[in-house]
């Protein structure tokens, strides 16, 4: 079994996904690199996301949709935010908020607590709502 690299500050998107949490990056076959990953290795909607292909971000330099858009949250974020709020508990939106206030190494500890599987510590995934390494039902 090849082992998982942890939680990373790369790995949390622009609009706010912690990358980690996903089931593509979570598999042990054809890892998905994450959103700031090589594009050559990821699923194509990734690659031709409206969000991390933004203009506004590449011409600000920002690395979060929160820190220098006139337009945040734009429709496109919070049509994002609403379907993982509402099939994923989990929000883009507010994590984007934690970032901007407590800063991202902050952030990210504190997703290492969130997401760790009380039974055995790995990490939870979001899209599964299980644990990746036990397979315990999280929510
Ligand atoms: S599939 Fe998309 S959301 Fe999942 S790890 Fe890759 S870039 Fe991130
Ligand atoms: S919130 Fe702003 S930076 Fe992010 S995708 Fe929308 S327009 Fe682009
Ligand atoms: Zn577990």
């Amino acid at each position: 079994m090849s082992v998982r690299p942890g939680m990373k500050l790369e790995l949390i998107a622009p609009c706010g996904m912690n990358c980690a949490l996903c089931m593509a990056w979570l598999r042990e076959k054809n890892r998905c690199p994450g959103c700031r990953g090589d594009d050559a290795v990821k699923a194509r909607s990734c690659v031709s996301c409206i969000i991390k292909n933004c203009d506004v971000l590449r011409e600000s330099g920002a690395k979060y949709c929160s820190t220098r858009c006139e337009k945040f949250p734009c429709k496109r974020l919070r049509d994002l935010d609403k379907r993982y709020r509402t099939k994923y508990h989990m929000s883009m939106l507010e994590n984007l908020e934690d970032i901007e206030e407590l800063g991202i190494r902050a952030f990210v500890r504190n997703e290492k607590e969130r997401w760790a599987c009380p039974e055995c510590g790995g990490i939870i995934c979001v899209h599964r709502g299980a644990c990746s390494s036990c397979g315990r039902t999280a929510y």
